[in-house]
């Protein structure tokens, strides 16, 4: 990827012009709520973190309020890795015990938030990290995960959760001040017990409870791909169940469509999978009339 912040020279006069072709998108988003699930390469990549970080502050100073929820698998698996906890798998998903999720809690509420955090400050924004602790925001409960070939069988994944409710009033206060949220999508029981739910799902669940109008979530390929491998720019609710039902969709696509879906159809304006690679992604997709990636749709 190239270094985003290395661009072309550009003539004053069409500097003008751009920023000018702006105004109609920034008229209509003022005020408004836009959810960012920030992954994959975006997050690791410096000149796309920088990137990131600037398209973020720069939607604030405009009048727009982003909100940022953040995934960090694969920093869980190193530093798991590191502390010589491998741990096991079931249907894809760690099996996540008590000091597992210490460790979770560690990662995404300690480092790559506060990574995160630290990146939009840079950038001139004030951003303020949370989890679903916070506010007493995200309350979920053990996932229930039923064995793929013989449903009546359950299978203990430990303290993965489930979302119960989402309270917004925490973000909620902060936007209406000049910051930031940075969100890990780590819920509480009814035990006050720690849940590590997909960042994904919180972020669609965020997007429909905060009314938003757009759910931006970043990701580490061209967006939805069909079976031969190109890209898909619409889908709808209908198109998307014969994509589960034939296998298309897979993996870490499975809960991002599904949630994608769930905000699309619970009144989120506009919800996109884009691509992350990108450099500046986010200002081309809110401010100019080009897409990246595919569009999730109701219907
Ligand atoms: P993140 O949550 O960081 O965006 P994930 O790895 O969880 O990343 O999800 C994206 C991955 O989903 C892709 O890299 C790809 O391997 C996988 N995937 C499965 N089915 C599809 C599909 N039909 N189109 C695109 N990606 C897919
Ligand atoms: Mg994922």
């Amino acid at each position: 990827m190239s270094d985003s912040s290395v661009a072309a020279p550009i003539a004053p006069f069409d500097k003008a012009q751009i920023l000018a072709q702006a105004l109609p998108y920034i008229r209509k988003f003022h005020g408004k709520t836009m959810v960012i699930k920030y992954g994959g390469n975006a997050m690791t990549d410096p000149a796309l973190q920088k990137a990131f970080a600037e398209d973020v502050v720069l939607l604030k100073l405009v009048g727009i309020n982003p909100v940022v929820v953040h995934g960090g698998g694969p920093q869980i698996e190193s530093a798991l890795k590191r502390l010589g906890m491998q741990g096991q798998f079931i249907q894809g998903m760690r099996v996540t015990d008590g000091p597992t999720m210490d460790v979770v809690e560690w990662v995404l509420g300690g480092e790559v938030q506060q990574d995160i955090v630290g990146l939009i400050n840079q950038a001139g924004g004030k951003a303020v990290g949370l989890t679903g602790r916070d506010g007493a925001m995200i309350r979920a409960r053990k996932l229930k995960m039923l064995d793929n070939n013989d449903p009546s069988k359950e299978h203990d994944v430990g303290q993965v959760g489930d979302i119960v409710s989402v309270d917004p009033s925490v973000v909620k206060a902060l936007q209406d001040d000049a910051f930031i949220p940075v969100i890990s999508p780590i819920g509480f029981g009814e035990h006050n017990e720690s849940y590590n739910i997909n960042a994904d799902v919180v972020a669609a669940k965020l997007a429909t409870v905060l009314q938003a109008e757009k759910l931006m979530m970043l990701t580490n390929i061209s967006g939805v791909l069909d079976k031969a491998g190109q890209l898909m720019t619409d889908l709808t609710a209908k198109r998307i169940d014969e994509l589960f039902v034939d296998g298309t969709i897979s993996g870490g696509m499975l809960p991002k469509i599904a949630g994608a879906l769930d905000a699309a159809k619970s009144g989120v304006n506009s919800v996109h999978i884009i691509d992350g690679r990108v450099p500046h992604v986010l200002l081309l997709e809110i401010l100019t009339d080009q897409a990246f990636g595919t569009m999730i749709r109701s219907h």
